[in-house]
């Protein structure tokens, strides 16, 4: 928690709407209240600090700041009817019944949704979720953190009742002042400081990873058993959009092995084309002729860049 310095960027007004300082009138008049203590607040438009809410009889109020922000974005993603999800991803690792071992990976990239409804504070059993949405006939629980994070428990009830949640986490974000656009940013259309505390689509994915990693599994076998000499396909790695790009050379020429990702597959579709590669359906890898290996090579370490986690261990 960095928000020591956060100043009180909204207040409750007389309707009990909240407010950001910059839509009010300056002073007294503003006409506002602060959301914790109920006192009447001054908007400090001046010139040289950043524009506030301050109490009218200058209290120090703990946490006014951030009760604030909590009541603002949560009257902001009510009103904005629906928010950007971020990606979703499922791995999964299958050993068979004979030692075959494989990898499969499934996905969903970040999306817009829609809420056909949306309620704050709705109890969902003795929990009190922030935001509970509805998105076609799928409940969504959203949290958003400023002081008070997801804690075990609540963690726990979410993932054994396998309900979609969300928890927004605001109280990392290093700012002193919000605006509405700046929370409509990181609460509406980022997925920054978003993360899944269970996934929207987390069943499907499940499946979906399976039975990639069974077909996995599958394949290895087959090229154990046509590889003539050595059993261990050479491999080289690229990393582009920040995806695994592997290289493997099989029996039958060389292919280009990634996890499922239709934007990517897309990206790699001219280069594959124009070297005479093929998609192939079964084994989701473009294959291409050995001729052409080393264009391919050269042409990906053109594309490849290291991701920043590796950059930056
Ligand atoms: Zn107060």
């Amino acid at each position: 928690m960095n928000n020591a310095s956060l100043l009180q960027s909204f207040a409750l007004d007389k309707s009990g709407r909240i407010r950001s300082v910059e839509e009010v009138t300056r002073g007294l008049a503003c006409n506002c209240l602060c959301p914790v203590c109920g006192e009447d607040v001054i908007a400090r438009q001046g010139e040289v600090r950043e524009w506030h809410f301050a109490h009218s009889s200058g209290a120090d109020c703990p946490r006014s700041g951030e009760s604030a922000l909590h009541l603002a974005a949560k009257q902001l993603l009510i009103e904005s009817k629906g928010m950007v999800l971020p990606a979703q991803q499922v791995r999964k690792e299958v050993v068979l019944s004979d030692g075959r071992g494989g990898t499969g990976e499934s996905t969903r990239h970040d999306a817009w949704i829609d809420f056909m409804d949306i309620e704050a504070e709705k109890p969902i059993g003795a929990y009190r979720p922030d935001i509970v949405a509805m998105a076609g006939h799928t409940m969504l629980l959203v949290e958003i953190a400023v002081t008070h994070y997801v804690d075990d428990e609540k963690r726990q009830m979410i993932e054994d009742r396998r309900i979609p949640a969300i928890e927004i986490d605001l109280g990392t974000i290093e700012r002193h002042t919000w605006t509405w656009e700046s929370l409509r940013e990181e609460v509406v259309d980022g997925v920054e400081w978003k993360r899944w505390l269970y996934q929207m689509d987390q069943q499907i994915l499940e499946l979906e990873a399976q039975q990639k990693a069974k077909d996995d599994a599958l394949e290895q076998h087959r090229l154990e058993k046509t590889a003539k000499y050595n059993s261990k396909p050479r491999r080289s790695r690229y990393f582009i959009d920040n995806r695994i790009v592997d290289v493997i050379d099989r029996p039958y020429g060389p292919t280009i092995w990634s996890p499922y990702d239709p934007a990517l597959i897309e990206k790699l579709r001219p280069l594959m084309l124009s070297a005479g590669g093929r998609w192939d359906k079964r084994t989701k890898n473009w294959i291409f002729p050995k001729e052409a290996d080393n264009y391919i090579r050269e042409e990906l370490g053109k594309l490849s860049k290291l991701p920043p986690e590796l950059l930056n261990p």
